[in-house]
């Protein structure tokens, strides 16, 4: 029987993203502006969805697959990120984190499988993204941090997972700042400038996928065999889609399907001067993630910008104001001056946003969604990893391969239902507001 599936919310600007902005112009898109016909189409030009085109051509190199996102890639959510990819679990200072070994091991090697797949990409077709394997710190400022720290150290070990602590003096030699307290080094996480990286992605991809950007599919009539994706000037028919589009998958009123679109920020400094860089000292490339996960995550580059990002909000509608973005910025540029005294004429010259997709107990969508339709979907902020290794199982489970990470995958638990809205706004606005005043010195 035939069925329409809707597209309701698509990509907004939310602010400038620095990322992209420090780039040379892209080159004109290709768009979706006639009849084709594909093979395959995947939509969303994420991480998620750049990895699940580029597993489908290496695994059926005779098919053919668009790849279609409905802005420019690497201008989106997958390349507007503070560019970790991140090996371990994440969420340090809750319980939750001391759950079954097994588990977390698991969620390692998933990660791991990401990160390795991206890497080997990136070393194959030589993308100038900055890819660096240095690691990253997660540093505390107070006693709450530090048993914050310490309880992730315990975790660590039990999961035979290498770390290191460093005092106030070694953390303030790699960062140049006496802020933190301590802080605890993990080696196995990657950085990127993210939207260097789509592009890249985008442009290696295999020569049996066609990229469309600036095409957003506003529908699919599924009429079963055949499948019609409806663009603003055009139309694609194809026999199997995989779905990468992450929270703006997310669904609210009637039926709200888990996911949660929670927006978070980020703002980026202009280059620092020769002074400016004798003031601050320090290493000349570092990455820092706060003890607290509500606090505030900063990166040196190797461009000589600061990179801060904090904050969250809920924001259903898929689009934040410029109230959130003043906003934004006023605590990017409080958290900065905590830091960085030393600093104190250099200006943020970008504050930008994007959601994450989250859901209330970690879970995911990924899968067969109807025959035909695939779904990769949900990463819970660990996008860059776990986008990575979904996009690329998520292809070799829709060719019918089958493999410990895939029955993995199709294993973990769906996004728990939500209450309909206006009391999800209250609720989750709520927790976010409380979880943010507990980061209080973190932040
Ligand atoms: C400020 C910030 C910092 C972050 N830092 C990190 C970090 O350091 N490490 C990390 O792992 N994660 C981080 N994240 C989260 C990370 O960016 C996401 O988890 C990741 O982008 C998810 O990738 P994805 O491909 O699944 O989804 P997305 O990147 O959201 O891609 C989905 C794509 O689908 C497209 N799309 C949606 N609807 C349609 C349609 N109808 N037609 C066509 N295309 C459509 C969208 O335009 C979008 O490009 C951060 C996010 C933000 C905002």
């Amino acid at each position: 029987m035939a069925s329409k599936l809707q597209f309701a919310r698509f990509p907004a600007p939310d602010g400038v993203n620095g990322w992209w902005e420090c780039l040379p112009p892209a080159a004109p898109p290709r768009t979706v502006s006639a009849g084709h016909r594909f093979d395959w189409v995947v939509i969303g030009g994420g991480i998620t969805g750049l990895c699940a085109a580029r597993r489908l051509a290496e695994l059926a190199p005779d098919a053919s697959i668009a790849l279609v996102e409905a802005d420019r890639i690497g201008r989106t959510t997958a390349g507007r990120n503070s560019g970790f990819f991140i090996d371990l679990p994440h969420d340090i200072s809750s319980e939750s984190y001391s759950r079954s070994v097994e588990a977390d091991k698991a969620d390692v090697r998933f990660q791991r499988h990401g990160i390795d797949y991206v890497r080997s990409i990136v070393h194959q077709h030589g993308i100038d993204c900055d890819w660096r394997d240095d690691g990253k710190f997660h540093a505390s400022v107070n006693k709450k941090g530090h048993a914050a720290l310490s309880h992730f150290a315990l975790g660590l070990e039990r999961i035979d997972e290498p770390f290191r602590w460093l005092d106030q003096a070694e953390i303030g030699e790699v960062t140049g700042t006496e802020f933190y307290q301590d802080a605890l080094f993990t080696p196995g996480c990657s950085t990127v400038q993210p939207a260097v990286l789509m592009r890249g992605l985008a442009a290696t991809q295999p020569e049996n996928v066609t990229v469309f950007e600036m095409s957003a599919v506003k529908d699919i009539d599924d009429r079963g065999d055949v499948k019609v994706l409806s663009f603003a000037h055009g139309t694609i028919a194809t026999r199997r889609v995989i779905l990468c589009t992450n929270a703006y998958a997310a669904r609210f009123g009637g039926h709200p399907n888990g996911l949660l679109p929670v927006y978070t920020f980020a703002s980026m400094t202009r280059e620092m001067t020769r002074d400016e860089i004798a003031a601050l000292g320090g290493m000349q490339s570092w990455a820092l993630i706060p003890a607290d996960p509500m606090g505030t995550t900063v990166r040196r580059l190797s461009s000589n910008r600061i990179c801060i990002r904090n904050h969250f909000a809920f924001r259903p509608g898929l689009e934040v104001s410029q109230s959130d973005l003043a906003k934004s910025k006023a605590l990017h540029q409080r958290s900065f001056d905590r830091r960085f005294p030393m600093l104190d004429h250099l200006e943020i010259e970008y504050t930008w946003g994007g959601p994450l997709c989250l859901s209330a107990n970690n879970g995911a969508l990924f899968g067969q969604r109807s025959d035909g339709i695939f779904e990769a979907i949900g990463c819970n902020g660990l996008g860059l990893s776990r986008g990575s290794a979904s996009g690329k199982l998520i292809a070799e489970h829709a060719l019918g391969q089958s493999n410990d990470l895939v029955r993995q995958l199709l294993n973990q638990p769906h996004p728990r239902s939500l209450p309909a809205r206006p009391i999800a706004d209250v609720a989750v606005s709520a927790t976010i507001w409380v979880k943010e005043f507990a980061a209080g010195a973190e932040l």
